[in-house]
């Protein structure tokens, strides 16, 4: 069957069709269409198996992506399915969202010369036509155990935990402050990037696995709320998977005008609409970009998603503003990409120095800046350009400027649990284990603000590392210092 593989060199990479840009800034419904069979074998025989996988390197999962691409391409579709599920929980979410141009894709080696297998789309159809064909079933456990544990998050971190730990007899019960499952995955996340549909179907799945969800739970010292201490006493091990959400703000002259939102609020009130909520500040027009002149602070994949959600809600306009140019943006340049093609306006080399209004904010007055010498990181710095700057228009301004984590020890009046300089939970690396004995930690509460494909890593790591001391907790195994 080898000769089935190494077509790149005649056949030309094809990725699924894209909706076009006037039909899809219409509706909130994903922009690319799956592959359908023959389109998914063709592109999968372009897999060159060459004897160092890099895109399995470059991969946090460590996917086995030319064995499955082999099997797509032969037709064994049920074994390149279990295949790519044995290393990822949650495979069609990643083939939908990972950056993949920086990850696997980005590290083809037929990239040089040729362009790259599109290994996303690939894993995306594999396990959309495994779910078509019923050969995806809840993961059971072949018997139960009497040990529990809690985990506090449903975000892709304690998700993936739990389905690792429940299939291996677990009674695993999840926290989350929200109403729904999925975390980012289904309150930050657009839909025209991940219908929710996809989000709903797995926690189906877990749920059906005897996963046990406490939504509307907030863990904390507050009152009404549940103490981490409280749920040490109650289960075997804890796995702290919280996410990072206090947004960074711009702190300059006419901050707190009206008008004025964070990325997070404003995308979850999208996201909560694209769920059929009624939501106040979106029907009250705080949150909502309809007839608005947009700007948006912030050149990351949270900026690419707030402008191309304003897009869709009907903005007047929709602009970014960015302090370095295109080339040096963090965010994905697909998705830079989709959103040029949709109509949004990029200020490049532009940095906020007020937001301008009486009581609401009318205008954004911004410096221009050149490029200057490479930091340490050999990233260019931004230096001020001399002469006049820039004044944009807007009605409403969106701050994406990154997230901080919450400082849970003081949240949670916890003090011994110690924290990294940057606020995220110190872990004990070879052990995921904080500084608390039995309480476990992952995800972006770990990490800082990240990806998907890592917190899910993260997840079945620290699953791992829960099983391992739960079994043995008398054991020498690490605890996070100071
Ligand atoms: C707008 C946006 C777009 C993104 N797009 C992408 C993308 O395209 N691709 C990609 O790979 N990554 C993307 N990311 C990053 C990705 O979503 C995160 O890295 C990932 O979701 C982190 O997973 P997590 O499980 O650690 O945390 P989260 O997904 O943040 O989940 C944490 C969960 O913990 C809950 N929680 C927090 N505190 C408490 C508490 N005290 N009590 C109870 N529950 C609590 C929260 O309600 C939440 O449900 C994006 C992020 C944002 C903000
Ligand atoms: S999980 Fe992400 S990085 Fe890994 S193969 Fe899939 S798309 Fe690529």
């Amino acid at each position: 069957m080898a000769e089935k593989m190494l077509q790149f060199v005649t056949r030309p990479q094809e990725m699924p069709d894209k909706r076009p840009a006037a039909e899809r800034a219409q509706d909130f419904g994903e922009i690319y269409r799956g592959f359908a069979l023959q389109r998914a074998e063709e592109q999968a025989s372009r897999c060159s198996q060459c004897g160092i996988p890099f895109c399995s390197v470059h991969c946090p999962l460590g996917n086995n992506i030319p064995d499955w691409l082999k099997l797509t391409a032969e037709n064994r579709l049920q074994d390149a399915y279990l295949m790519s599920s044995a290393t990822n929980t949650f495979p069609e979410i990643c083939g939908r969202i990972c950056p993949q141009d920086r990850l696997c894709e980005g590290n083809c080696v037929i990239e040089r010369g040729f362009e790259s297998v599109t290994i996303g789309a690939v894993e995306r159809f594999i396990t959309e036509n495994a779910f078509e064909n019923g050969w995806v079933t809840p993961n059971l456990p072949q018997a139960e155990r009497d040990r529990s544990v809690g985990i506090v998050g449903a975000g892709p971190a304690g998700l993936a935990c739990a389905e690792r730990l429940r299939a291996r007899g677990y009674q695993v019960a999840v926290y989350d402050r929200y109403d729904r499952i999925g975390g980012l995955l289904s309150y930050g996340i657009p839909s025209f990037k991940l219908e929710k549909h996809v989000v709903e179907r797995r926690g189906a799945l877990l749920q059906e696995q005897g996963v046990v969800f406490h939504l509307n739970t907030e863990i904390g010292d507050a009152e009404g709320q549940t103490s981490l201490s409280e749920l040490r006493a109650r289960h075997d091990a804890v796995f702290l998977a919280t996410g990072v959400y206090r947004a960074r703000t711009a702190p300059m002259p006419g901050a707190g005008l009206r008008g004025i939102a964070p990325a997070l609020d404003y995308l979850t009130a999208s996201n909560r609409r694209s769920y059929g909520d009624v939501v106040p500040a979106f029907e009250d027009g705080t949150l909502d970009a309809k007839g608005k002149a947009v700007v948006v602070i912030g050149g990351g994949d949270t900026a690419m998603d707030c402008v191309r959600t304003a897009v869709r809600q009907g903005a007047k306009s929709v602009t970014c503003l960015y302090r370095r140019d295109r080339a040096n943006m963090p965010g994905s340049m697909q998705e830079v990409s989709n959103a040029e093609d949709e109509g949004v306006v990029f200020h490049w080399l532009g940095v906020p120095e007020a937001f301008l209004g009486d009581d609401r904010v009318s205008a954004v007055r911004a410096r221009r800046m050149k490029l200057g010498m490479p930091d340490a990181t050999g990233r260019q710095t931004v230096e001020p350009e001399p002469g006049p700057g820039l004044v944009i228009e807007a009605d409403m301004v969106i701050e994406a400027l990154g997230f901080e984590p919450e400082h849970l020890p003081e949240l949670w009046a916890q003090p011994d649990l110690v924290t990294t300089p940057w606020g995220t939970i110190k872990i004990a690396r070879d052990s995921f284990m904080t500084s608390l004995p039995g309480v476990f930690a992952g995800g972006d509460i770990v990490r800082g603000a990240s990806l998907v494909v890592w917190a899910i890593r993260d997840g079945r790591d620290a699953a791992d590392a829960i099983d391992a001391w739960v079994g043995a907790p008398e054991s020498e195994m690490t605890l996070a210092a100071e």
